[in-house]
């Protein structure tokens, strides 16, 4: 396996095996590689990073729980030493579908890789349903960078708010003390659950002049239910389990404008609110990575408005079974972990059956094996297998949850450190100081940090 950057690269050297390009190093992307592991196959890997992002537990991140390496191998790590890769660092910004090439930029350089299958695994970003403008006031939670930046924005609260209270400026101080989470989703749940936990454990000794735990946490969700995909008995546990945490869940209410100092809610018939907070999250709506629709308009290929393609059953584009699309990139899927390691890996053993001469084209089926939403130390909600019957709340969920993603974690060393920060919030061992080395530990200059949008 060799990593080379694109700025270097020309097309790969012929060996008449066949070439596969893999756009992404998600979840898709990766499943998609290991699928074609013992495949007579030459597979370049073209991803934005070097590493694969376990996005699950981005919010720990951005939360000061663990440092981002912990959660982003790199991806000659996740893929073991696979011999039929070479990875390459650089963006996809373009295809020529007759010259069957895909074009990548690094270093402002552009580079062609030609493919006899292409397969696009390159997720989603964040959606503003149309108010861009919002994402400077309220940013989102995709990549490391965005999880970096929201932890110097969540503890340069707590900062303000202690200096503004010093100087007798109260106003101030409870407007610091304000974070608004837009999206009761799983990164909703998760960021408002830890929110609460650092205000009412880890903080509570570490100010002079502020009470953390009177800080305000509000989850506001458009919909009637906190976690719209699960039912509502589960949201009604979601919604009890986040009260007796403190976070005021706002159900029906719309984001309507958000500024530096405020965001102002919507319910139906009623006057619009305007709260003042320094600190508002998005963790709404998601927008497939623009290079799908650039491919669909080349490839004749339809896109929905939130940017995924419709592709056939065995998840090539009509028309071009050559042409592949994977993960959160895809519609009428869900856009969670599981469904993009499934996508991936049936492309990749298509591709295989493919070069021993079996062109079949089995459709996809999506396995739902179950789903969680941690929420904090012994709570959670969620449920087992596809029909949705065998549901889970509080510390089984919790349990539950902590042990898919353990066992999903690439790494041996990251599952210890994972588990270890664990044990840490479940006991009451993690402290203020240790939170303080993880937030402080390489901390950039975050308005300096380019954030990731798809
Ligand atoms: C905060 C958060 C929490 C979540 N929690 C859960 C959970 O608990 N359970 C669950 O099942 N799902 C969860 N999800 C959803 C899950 O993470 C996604 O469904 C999954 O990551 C999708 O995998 P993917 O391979 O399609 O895309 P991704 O994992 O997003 O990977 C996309 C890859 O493409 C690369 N890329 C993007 N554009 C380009 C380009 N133009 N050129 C080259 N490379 C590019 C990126 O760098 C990245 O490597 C969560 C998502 C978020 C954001």
């Amino acid at each position: 396996m060799s990593v080379e950057s694109a700025q270097n690269t020309t097309a790969p050297v012929a060996t008449g095996r066949r070439r596969v390009v893999i756009v992404g190093s998600g979840f898709g992307g990766i499943s998609a590689a290991k699928a074609l592991a013992d495949a007579n196959v030459e597979i370049t890997l073209i991803s934005k990073t070097d590493t694969f992002l376990f996005v699950p537990m981005l919010y720990q991140v951005a939360t000061g729980m663990i440092a981002e390496q912990e959660i982003a191998p790199t991806i000659g790590e996740v893929l073991g030493g696979q011999d039929n890769v070479r990875i390459v660092q650089a963006e996809v910004t373009d295809i020529d579908v007759d010259g069957k090439a895909v074009i990548a930029t690094a270093d402002e350089q552009e580079s062609r890789y030609p493919y006899d299958e292409v397969i696009f695994a390159a997720g989603a970003g964040q959606s503003y349903f149309g108010n861009d403008h919002f994402a400077e006031f309220a940013p989102g939670m995709k990549t490391v960078e965005d999880a970096l930046y929201l932890r110097s924005l969540i503890f340069d609260s707590f900062d303000r708010a202690e200096a503004a209270a010093a100087a007798g400026r109260m106003e101030d101080a409870r407007k610091a003390l304000t974070f608004v989470v837009v999206g009761a989703g799983p990164t909703g749940l998760e960021l408002v659950g830890q929110l609460a936990e650092i205000c009412h454990r880890t903080l509570v000794d570490s100010y002079q002049h502020i009470d953390t735990t009177q800080a305000r946490i509000l989850l506001v969700e458009g919909l009637g239910q906190v976690m719209p995909p699960f039912s509502e008995k589960l949201g009604r546990s979601a919604q009890r389990q986040l009260e007796e945490l403190g976070v005021e869940v706002r159900l029906n209410s719309m984001a309507t404008d958000v500024d530096a100092e405020s965001i102002t809610l919507t319910v139906k018939g009623q006057e619009p609110e305007r709260i003042e907070a320094d600190t508002k999250i998005w963790a709404a709506g998601v927008q497939a990575a623009g290079i799908g629709k650039i491919v669909a308009d080349k490839a004749g290929a339809e896109a929905d408005r939130a940017g995924r393609i419709t592709v056939q059953d065995d998840l090539t584009l009509p028309g071009h079974p050559e042409i592949f699309f994977v993960g959160d990139m895809v519609a009428k899927v869900p856009g969670v972990a599981q469904n993009a390691m499934q996508t991936g890996t049936h492309a990749g053993e298509t591709i295989a059956r493919r070069t021993v001469g079996l062109d079949s084209t089995e459709p996809y089926e999506y396995h739902d094996k179950g789903s969680f939403a941690i929420i904090a130390r012994g709570k959670g909600v969620g449920y087992i297998g596809a029909d949705k019957k065998f549901e889970l709340t509080r510390t089984p969920a919790w349990l539950m949850w902590l042990g898919i993603h353990l066992f999903y974690l690439p790494g041996l060393r990251n599952r210890a450190v994972a588990l270890k920060s664990w044990v840490a919030d479940a006991t009451g061992a993690g402290s203020s100081k240790e939170l303080e080395q993880v937030r402080d530990a390489d901390a950039p200059d975050m308005r300096q940090v380019e954030r990731g949008q798809a």
